[in-house]
């Protein structure tokens, strides 16, 4: 029996290898991972691991000894480099190749790189690995101007360790607010002036020309008006792209991610996909996009189809149709979010100052709920959302009306 093999060794693919054991699969399981060391959790390196108040062993999703228990073989440092369906075998970096019964990809996503002069200067960074966190630890330790390319989620995070510190920070974004794609317009505005308060200052509807440099090093920006913005670090965080390649390969459908069912099988039955790199059908998606499927990026997503392939696999199968969710942090501030939302869906907020939510209703529909501390309102979103229990916008709107007991 040769088992199941798991390309990448993240979030949803160690969730996939521990979920199998639990549930009860007896035969091998080998994760493939092409970083170095046991499986660890991303969300510190642009939080409390950047800002340097929690250390690397705390990453760790499980101790070495949990691998070793579970008879999980972790094969660290080892790159996937093709598929053979035929034969059922996965052909490793180093020539090797191992059979397999069923494969599961969860190769993740990587960072977009900036297209323009100078991204390869010796000072321009990004954010997704550890390797990457260490080098801006010790970055972050000396600069004295950065600047943050992208108001998405984590060149945010990192704007509020760097400015925390006494670092000057500038945003640049493309768009005319933070998170735009992500959050309502209130949200973008509360997050745009909590920035500020910590001293970040923003560009918006800013293209970058090019990065400048001297002696192979960043300098500066200079943008597509002509200003020039000066920093010694420039964080690109401009989004991911899907590790996709081994699936196209191989001959599987992709389409911004390796397309799967709603079991999250591909259209080879003995290959699955899971997690960043996985384009699914979704209940949440209706509307978003021309056929209904999405391509998330969290946690929640990562974890929750680790386990939902683990139930299909050890003879359990059910449609995947978890209520996506999701945090940031930045400052002192905790974003929530539940559901997935449009930026042209309406807004409806409850609650005010630093603590409110933002209901969203996409054709008269409840399609998601932002709340920036309020944890409350996010566990009774998730829970409208997984019962599909219906909210009006005027019910979200008045202000006595029992959200709450609607959910219960
Ligand atoms: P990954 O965790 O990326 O794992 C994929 C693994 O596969 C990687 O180790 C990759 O190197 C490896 N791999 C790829 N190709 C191959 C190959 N050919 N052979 C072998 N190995 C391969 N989400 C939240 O919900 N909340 C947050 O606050 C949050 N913060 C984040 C902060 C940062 C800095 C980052 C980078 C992400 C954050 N996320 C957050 C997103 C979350 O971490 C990801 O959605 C999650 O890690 C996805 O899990 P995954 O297993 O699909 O991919």
């Amino acid at each position: 029996m040769s088992g199941i093999v798991v390309v990448g060794a993240g979030q949803a693919g160690f969730q996939a290898a521990a979920s199998l054991r639990e549930a009860g699969w007896a035969e091998p399981i080998t994760l493939v991972g092409d970083e170095p060391g046991l499986p660890y959790q991303r969300p510190p390196l642009s939080k409390a691991y950047l800002a340097g108040k929690s250390d690397a062993d705390a990453l760790s999703l499980r101790p070495a000894s949990y691998l070793a228990e579970h008879r999980i073989t972790l094969r660290a440092d080892t790159r996937a480099a093709g598929i053979d369906r035929a034969a059922r075998r996965l052909r490793l970096g180093d020539g090797e190749s191992l059979a397999y019964d069923h494969l599961v990809l969860a190769t993740g996503a990587r960072n977009r790189a900036l297209p323009v002069p100078g991204a390869d200067l010796d000072g321009v960074r990004q954010l997704r690995g550890l390797a990457d966190a260490d080098r801006l630890k010790a970055d972050i330790a000396t600069a004295g101007r950065i600047t943050v390319v992208g108001a998405g989620f984590i060149g945010l995070e990192f704007a509020a360790v760097a400015a925390a510190r006494g670092i000057a920070v500038t945003v640049v974004e493309a768009t005319a607010r933070p998170m735009a794609r992500a959050v309502s317009a209130a949200m973008g505005a509360f997050f745009r002036a909590a920035h500020e308060a910590l001293g970040v200052r923003f560009a918006f509807e800013a293209g970058v020309e090019a990065i400048e440099g001297e002696n192979g090093r960043a300098t500066g920006l200079r943008l597509a008006g002509g200003e020039r913005v000066a920093a010694d670090l420039v964080l690109v965080g401009i989004g991911v792209r899907p590790n996709q390649e081994l699936a196209e390969e191989a001959g599987l459908a992709v389409a911004d991610g390796i397309r799967v069912d709603t079991l999250l099988s591909t259209d080879d039955p003995a290959i699955s996909a899971i997690g960043d790199c996985a384009r699914f059908p979704s209940p949440f998606a209706q509307g978003l996009s021309p056929d209904g499927s999405v391509r998330i990026e969290s946690v929640q997503n990562a974890v929750d189809q680790g386990r939902s392939l683990a139930a299909r696999l050890t003879g359990r199968p059910a449609a995947y149709a978890a209520v996506p969710w999701f945090w940031s942090d930045q400052g002192r501030h905790k974003l929530q979010i539940a559901g997935l939302t449009a930026p042209e869906d309406a807004s409806v907020t409850r609650g005010s100052g630093e603590a409110f939510s933002v209901f969203r209703f996409r054709g008269g529909a409840l399609s998601g709920v932002e709340s920036v501390n309020r944890a409350a309102d996010h566990m009774v979103a998730r829970r409208l959302l997984a019962a599909g229990t219906p909210l009006s916008p005027e019910q979200a709107a008045d202000p006595d009306f029992d959200i709450k007991a609607l959910a219960m």
